[in-house]
């Protein structure tokens, strides 16, 4: 409404608390009025807490990214007390104190390796990493008494659990509804029992991971060859086929929703090595055919110290260059990325928010971490809105799911209690269906819209 005598300054202060307007007129200067925004009755920022936190615990997240197996797989699935102890994240943490070689850690038994490094990490120093405080909030989720400290106790009530039963506890007591697991036809120990078959566990989705295919071809070659494809070391058009033709019985035989390779921070595209070569000539082509998305996680510098095995791999930042020449030249194609370095984060939002078939998802490993998934979320959230993935766990050992999706179902709530709560200063009020619906986008519904998506296709398909 316009006063063409006054300007009238409306300003409402806390109607909650006063339940009165003050009118203030000042003296004519102008025909326009300014009138502050007026907001219809509140909710109280506790309510919408509550709102939100009810809609982040009680969604069942689809997981896309772990390191699980199903329970056919029998020792290969991780879990129990000692497993989480000596996950390679507690290692590296441990052995900064630890006055020993590496070779003589590595040379103890698993049960050894769990004594010194709850010894170390948890009774001669206070657990405060988040790796540690991840272990006692699964002990506690459990029903432990972590106030005990008592190794062997603990130990004894994993023992009699029974792993078939456990695995469904487990995931329904982190709210998860499933796993994605990550599958190696170049592991010695998964192949022959997918080539063996099995009745499969409905909680746990398969990706092929093709780390080994791409970064040490001249291996993977001798090994294709042993299995019965007719490749040589040279890259030629037949070699290309065979390699096409692995993929697609492999896709086939493990049901793959999508491909995934993690990548050096200097990785190159397009190039005249292996890697780039095999991705443009068999791996793109198969995902054409196929639909599957390709997830790449740049970032990682394998080995810097490998002494410690599996826990001494480190960090880079990565040059996205080649992943922007890819979502720009394949339109058609679909890559789910995320980057390792904290430093890449931005200018990955700002790549998604150019190329639709580009999918952001999970704060991974070294960024697995309160303060980081805290600040990347909400970068994502400012510059894509909900057109993302914000967390995958990458647990290793079935119980830590328990708390990585703890910790991180807490930190995006604080995220997303934030933004709604500058939503409805603006007057906008978001109701409680639809912070579940945003929820459910964020917990896996997004990324399956993605996976379903035909970039090429006006109209965004639905996700069976
Ligand atoms: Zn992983």
């Amino acid at each position: 409404m316009i006063d063409s005598t006054a300007l009238t300054l409306q300003v409402r202060i806390s109607e909650a608390i006063l339940g009165i307007a003050l009118i203030v007129h000042c003296a004519p200067s102008s025909d326009i009025t300014f009138r502050m925004p007026e907001r219809s009755a509140p909710r109280r920022a506790g309510d919408l807490s509550r709102q939100i936190e009810r809609a982040v615990q009680a969604t069942q997240i689809d997981d896309i990214h772990t390191h699980l197996y199903d329970p056919a797989f029998g020792d290969l699935l991780l879990w129990g007390i000692d497993d989480l102890l000596v996950y390679h994240y507690l290692v590296a943490e441990a052995l900064r104190y630890l006055p020993l070689p590496f070779n003589r850690f590595w040379q103890l038994s698993k049960t050894q390796q769990a004594d010194l490094i709850w010894e170390q990490l948890f009774l001669q120093h206070s657990p405060i990493s988040e790796s540690c405080r991840g272990i006692l909030t699964t002990l506690n989720a459990l029903g432990l008494d972590t106030r005990k400290r008592d190794l062997n106790s603990i130990r004894r009530w994993f023992a009699a659990r029974k792993p078939a039963r456990h695995v469904d506890e487990v995931l329904d007591l982190a709210g998860v509804n499933t796993v994605c697991m990550t599958n190696s036809p170049f592991d010695d120990l998964e192949r022959p029992i997918w080539e063996r078959g099995f009745r499969r566990h409905p909680r746990f989705k398969t990706a092929l991971r093709i780390d080994p295919l791409l970064l040490d071809w001249p291996r993977s070659a001798q090994r294709l060859s042993e299995w019965g494809y007719q490749v040589s070391r040279t890259l030629n058009a037949k070699t290309l086929g065979e390699v096409r033709r692995f993929l697609e019985d492999w896709g086939t035989r493990i049901n793959a929703g999508f491909l995934m390779v993690s990548l050096p921070p200097n990785f190159a595209f397009p190039a005249r090595t292996a890697a780039a070569i095999l991705i443009e000539k068999a791996v793109l082509p198969h995902c054409g055919d196929t639909g599957r998305p390709f997830a790449l996680m740049p970032g990682v510098k394998r080995g810097v110290n490998p002494g410690l095995r599996l826990a001494g791999d480190g960090v880079g930042l990565s040059t996205l260059a080649p992943l922007e020449y890819l979502c720009a030249t394949y339109p058609q194609h679909k890559f789910a990325v995320t980057a390792l370095a904290r430093e890449n984060q931005h200018e990955l939002c700002v790549l998604a928010r150019k190329f639709r078939n580009l999918h952001l998802f999970g704060c991974w490993w070294f960024t697995n971490t309160p303060s980081l998934i805290g600040e990347i979320t909400r970068m994502r959230t400012e510059l894509l809105g909900l057109s993302f993935t914000p967390q995958h766990s990458d647990s290793r050992v079935l119980d830590q799911l328990i708390y990585k999706w703890r910790h991180s179902r807490t930190v995006i709530h604080q995220v997303l209690l934030e933004k709604y709560q500058d939503l409805e200063d603006t007057g906008w009020k978001v109701t409680e269906a639809e912070l579940r619906r945003d929820v459910q986008a964020l917990f896996g519904g997004e990324f399956a819209r993605f996976c379903n998506f035909n970039p090429q296709s006006d109209v965004p398909n639905n996700p069976s």
